[in-house]
């Protein structure tokens, strides 16, 4: 699609920057706090060979919360979807992402979604393997493939610093461990959560894998298969409810694209059919995400028409 020009990315990424100082960058995860709150860029991939972009686009961040949607189209593939929905909902919260109060009080006693980081644990808790190495490895292959770059990994410091600070974490999974949502070893689980979490890559991967999610799991360059039909279209629902934490409702108005934010400042976009879109802005707002990332969006989303609704 042509209609992406370079110097319209440049000047829409000039005017959200203009709100990067009214935001923050997360420090309870202490290695996320060192991040510039300044830096704001975006990639654009429609299924072409590269992507168009703006900003500082070499630069990697960790995916954070985005590794949510991964988790959970690894563990549909793995589980079937009856296997993982009795065991989380498909109901949005209205709460922060790591609230805990819906666990007590929900009928069964599952997290409500699996975009809360509740409902993530529970699916990190799902994947198949003998090891957290053997899990991760599996995580990282099914990303290496969703973005074409074999060289995806995780942060090894960004992992450690929230492993040793994730005390809200372990309670979330400590009460599902009472309610046999969970099953396993609790430091275990902790462990893949945060590594997972801690996976890197920049602008460009992400706008590629995001392009894959919106073409109903087909990569258009092998045009593989590589998320079945039934469970991307799950993942996209899921990015349109709660994708955005308790934003979602607003960002589903404003802008229109199923997108899942992460407290490192990146959102993943997936609009249906032909566009995909990667976005870093570390500062955030009062709800955890990207305040440059959710202008721009709403600035691409306009000047294109790409609201689903
Ligand atoms: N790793 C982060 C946490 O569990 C992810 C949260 C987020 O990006 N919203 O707190």
């Amino acid at each position: 699609m042509s209609c992406y020009k370079q110097e319209d990315l440049i000047k829409m990424v000039e005017e959200a920057n203009r709100l990067t100082h009214k935001g923050k960058v997360a420090d309870y995860i202490p290695a996320l706090g060192e991040a510039d709150p300044s830096t704001l860029a975006v990639a654009i991939y429609t299924g072409e060979q590269e992507c168009m972009y703006a900003g500082n686009i070499e630069e990697r961040f960790t995916l954070q919360s985005i590794s949510k949607v991964l988790t959970l189209a690894l563990a549909l593939m793995d589980r079937g979807t009856d296997y993982v929905f009795q065991r989380v909902g498909m109901e949005p919260t209205g709460d922060p992402f790591n609230s805990i109060s819906k666990l007590e009080t929900s009928v069964p006693s599952k997290p409500l979604n699996p975009m809360i980081n509740a409902g993530a644990l529970a699916v990190t808790d799902m994947l198949v393997g003998n090891t957290v190495e053997d899990k991760l490895e599996r995580l990282l292959k099914f990303i290496r493939q969703l973005t074409g770059n074999e060289n995806i990994s995780y942060n090894p410091v960004v992992a450690q610093s929230e492993f040793e600070t994730a005390d809200l974490n372990r309670s979330l999974c400590y009460f599902m461990r009472q309610h046999g949502v969970i099953e396993s070893n609790i430091e275990m689980l902790i462990n893949l959560y945060t590594k997972h979490c801690a996976i890197e890559m920049n602008c460009n991967d992400l706008a590629k894998l995001g392009y894959i999610i919106g073409n109903e799991g087909r990569d258009p360059n092998s045009d593989q298969t590589v998320i079945p039909l039934e469970i991307a279209r799950i993942v996209k629902t899921f990015m349109v409810t709660c994708g955005m934490y308790n934003a979602s409702g607003e960002f589903a108005i404003k802008v229109g694209i199923p997108a899942k934010s992460g407290v490192s400042g990146g959102i993943l976009g997936s609009v249906p059919h032909g566009v995909g879109i990667g976005i870093y802005g570390p500062a955030l707002d009062e709800k955890g995400n990207s305040i440059g990332g959710l202008r721009l969006l709403e600035l691409l989303s306009k000047q294109y028409n790409l609201s689903i609704f």
